[in-house]
């Protein structure tokens, strides 16, 4: 990442949403904009601003952030292995910019099985059109 590109964001972003986005922080349960907001819409990235997840595959998941159980596209969120804090998780992120998003777990609901855990940092609310 070069000098400016990172210069730009830290202007663009609060301290907690760079924090996350660029060096894989985690916000506290419960603390972010989204982990209750049932609304439609659409959740985009922070950063790049690519739609990530429609409003209509969160479900509540009772862990105080927002869970999703697919991504928008299976091009728009990818995933690696994740070994820090000593354990083995599966991190997902931007495809578009590389932003951190959270983690994905396999003790979410069907039809996917899939807990995206995502930060509400990483993420910005698109009210769905009319609402
Ligand atoms: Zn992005």
């Amino acid at each position: 990442m070069s000098d400016r590109h990172e210069e730009d964001l830290r202007q663009r972003l609060t301290p907690l949403q760079y924090h996350v986005t660029q060096e894989g922080g985690t916000e506290r349960a419960f603390s972010g904009e989204y982990w209750d907001l049932h609304a439609d819409g659409s959740y985009h990235c922070r950063v790049c601003d690519e739609p990530l997840f429609a409003g209509d595959t969160k479900f509540e998941s009772g862990s105080g952030w927002p869970s999703f159980y697919q991504p928008l596209t299976a091009e728009a969120v990818a995933t690696k292995r994740d070994l820090s804090h000593f354990m083995v998780r599966t991190e997902a992120v931007c495809s578009s910019c590389g932003a951190h998003l959270g983690h994905v777990f396999e003790d979410g609901p069907q039809p996917t099985g899939l807990r995206y855990c995502m930060n509400s940092a990483s993420l910005r609310f698109e009210p769905a059109e009319g609402e």
